[in-house]
Formats: C-alpha cells, structure tokens, sequence
C-alpha cells in the first residue's frame, strides 16, 4: 500500500457538513471516511487536522490554461497558467479552453498544456472548439473529439450574444449541441455545451429558443458570465427556473464592478435568496482571460490578467460577506461543477472518491494544505510543489 495518510479530527465538508472524522487515503484515492480510524504502521503519515476544516479540492470549470485574450494586438495575448496558480488557490482539477483566438491558440496546444499540468499534479480536462461557430475540432468533427480523445469532455466556449461571436442562430446552436451530447452519450463523458454570454441584448433568448424548438434540454449547456450585469443575472434566474445551469465568472477588476458587474459572490447569494437551488448554481475563474482596461474615449490603456485563484477567494467572500451557509458556497465550486462535467470522482470527500483536498483554518478558511490525487503540493500555504518553470 503506497502513502498511506489520515487525516485526524478535522471538520469535514463533504461539501455537507459531516463534522468532525478522520479521512484515510492511499494513492489518488480516498479508502475510508469516519470517526477514530486508527491504523498503525511504518507507512502510515498522520496529519492532525484540529483547528481545521477539510474540504473538496475545487473544481473550476473554465480556465484559459494556454492563455487568452489578444484583442488589443498581438501584445496582448496573456500568458499560460502556472502549476501553483491553481494550487494555491486551492484548485485541482480544471477545465482548459480556448476563447476568442482559435487561430494563434491551438487545441493540440490545449491538450498538450493539460497533459503538462496533468504530469504537475492536477486533474485537467477541455473543451473541443471555441468562441466560434463552425466549431474548430481536431478529428474535423465534434462528436468525434468527444468519444476519441479522452480530455476532451464537451465543447466551449463557444459566443452568444457577444460582437465577438460567430452571430450562431438556434439551428446552428441546436446541431452543435446535439454533437456534443451524442460524444457524451457514447463515450459516457458530460458532452456539455460551455456557452459565453457576452454584453448582447439578447442575452439568452438563443439558448431558451434552443430548449423551445429542439429535444435538447437545457441542462446540455453551461452558461457562463451571468453575472456580467443585473439584467443578465435575471435572465440567468429565469433560466434557472426552466432547468438550466448558471455559472458566475469570479476573475473581476474595479472597472467592471463599477461599469456593473456583480461579484460572483453576490450574484449567487442573490440566486440562492431567490429560490435557485445549490445544485444549478456555480462559480468558475475564468483563469488567464484577459481583463482589459479602458480610458472614458474607449482606448486599451491597460490590460489584467483573470486569476484561478479568485475561485476560492469568491467561495470565502460568499460566506463571510454574505453569508451565504459553507455548504452551499462550497458547493457551488465543488460537487455542483463535478457533476455538471460529469466527474464522478470529484468534488466530494467519500469513500472511493479521488483524494483531492484542502486543510484550511476553521475561522479564516485561509487554505494551509492542499492535496492533489493523494499527493501533497501545498503546505503551511507554500508550494511543495512548482510546476516545471517555475
Ligand atoms: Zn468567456
């Protein structure tokens, strides 16, 4: 039996609370959750959890690993996500895409950079296809992606109601859709349907037309950015209230809060007042998207950089500013996301589930430890373990 840890007398969000047990792991796996599993041995690495919460490792379902951006030139394109981008913030597992650019970001690029950070340590998976319409693939069709090439496990993100979208109508979305959810169907993957809803006025109209005058329910896709503005987050509710998934972008800067975006954090304190259950409701970081600043005439005078850390500082913000409960919050980056992407092992500590997980401080929930597939990369909140070149 190779590494054998147990975690001793945490409290342990499942992400239910399930207080306070002890979690036994070995290799990538979680063998035993429960109260005084004492074991004994010369390979045993005890880890005394009190004072501290155990959480699921988060689970961010959108993150321009290879970079993004470059709509203000060449010199604008932002760079690769880094190892402990992701696990300092207390990520391990994530869904690489592409964005606007599918012309100088590549997929074989994409799913070369998650095999790397899949080498590092973490769980990495992706989307087939882009912004645009016809989707770019790399077998030349979308269900084929799906079913052939393991990491790919849907399609996005692909634009609506955006000056940078492919201006799809319903037909259009409706083929795409029923090609991912047929490569999901039979290769027992999610084939989800990662859908970026840009500033348009029509907001989701396109994707309530889809559900209105196809077979395809709404859970095939996965709205993001909601919480761009007010008007948008309504119609992400009402969405909601037809079945549909509602995802909030937690990478922001002081120039779009104050043009109107809402903080992901607000944003599902405000869905889950209004009724939107837990299990529609997510976060995602939007990591290594460009966040670019204007001056008043309309200039770039400056450009940001989304960071995949934002995800668990928006789950804290959402507990501690809003109060919104640690379950739900932490679901929301956690079990929710999981089984959207049809990831059975993660998202949640249980017996038989991947050992992805988090020590934090019971009062601040400043992360201590972080675990990725069983293996330790974070400690005392420093790095144990750096990616390649860093
Ligand atoms: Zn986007």
């Amino acid at each position: 039996m190779n590494n054998l840890t147990l975690i001793k007398n945490a409290h342990v969000f499942a992400p239910q609370d399930l207080g306070r047990q002890d979690v036994l792991f070995a290799g990538q796996q979680i063998l035993a959750v429960g109260h005084h599993l004492d074991l004994q041995g010369d390979t045993l690495h005890v880890v005394d959890g009190s004072g501290k919460l155990l959480l699921p490792g988060l689970v961010d379902s959108l993150v321009h690993i290879t970079g993004g951006g470059g709509e203000g030139g060449f010199h604008t394109r932002t760079p690769q996500m880094n190892l402990t981008d992701a696990t300092l913030g207390g990520v391990t597992t994530l869904i690489g895409a592409l964005g606007t650019d599918a012309t100088t970001r590549t997929l074989t690029d994409l799913l070369a950079k998650a095999g790397a950070l899949c080498t590092e340590g973490l769980s990495v998976y992706c989307y087939t296809g882009s912004y645009q319409i016809p989707a770019r693939t790399i077998t030349g069709n979308i269900t084929d992606d799906i079913v052939l090439i393991d990491k790919f496990i849907g399609i996005g993100e692909v634009a609506i109601a955006d000056h940078r979208s492919s201006q799809p109508c319903a037909k259009e979305l409706m083929r795409l859709a029923s090609e991912a959810r047929i490569g999901g169907m039979l290769s027992g993957k999610a084939g989800i349907v990662s859908i970026h809803v840009g500033e348009g006025a029509s907001r989701l109209a396109l994707l309530e037309q889809v559900v209105r005058e196809s077979d395809i329910p709404a859970s095939q896709f996965y709205p993001t950015h909601i919480n761009r503005n007010l008007d948008l987050l309504e119609a992400g509710m009402a969405w909601a209230a037809q079945g549909g998934f509602v995802d909030m972008t937690t990478s922001t800067n002081a120039q779009f809060l104050a043009e109107g975006e809402i903080p992901a954090a607000k944003a599902l304190a405000m869905c889950l007042q209004r009724g939107v259950p837990v299990s529609q409701l997510t976060m995602s970081s939007d990591g290594n998207a460009s966040l670019p600043l204007f001056d008043s005439q309309g200039r770039l005078i400056g450009l940001e950089v989304g960071q995949v850390a934002s995800l668990y500082q928006a789950m804290v913000e959402a507990v501690q500013q809003y109060n919104v409960p640690l379950t739900q919050a932490l679901t929301s980056v956690t079990l929710t996301p999981a089984r959207i992407l049809g990831l059975t092992g993660k998202g949640r500590i249980a017996s038989g589930a991947d050992a992805d997980l988090l020590l934090v401080d019971d009062d601040t929930l400043a992360i201590d430890s972080v675990y990725a597939k069983g293996r330790q990369m974070v400690a005392e909140g420093v790095p144990l373990v750096k990616g390649t070149f860093e």
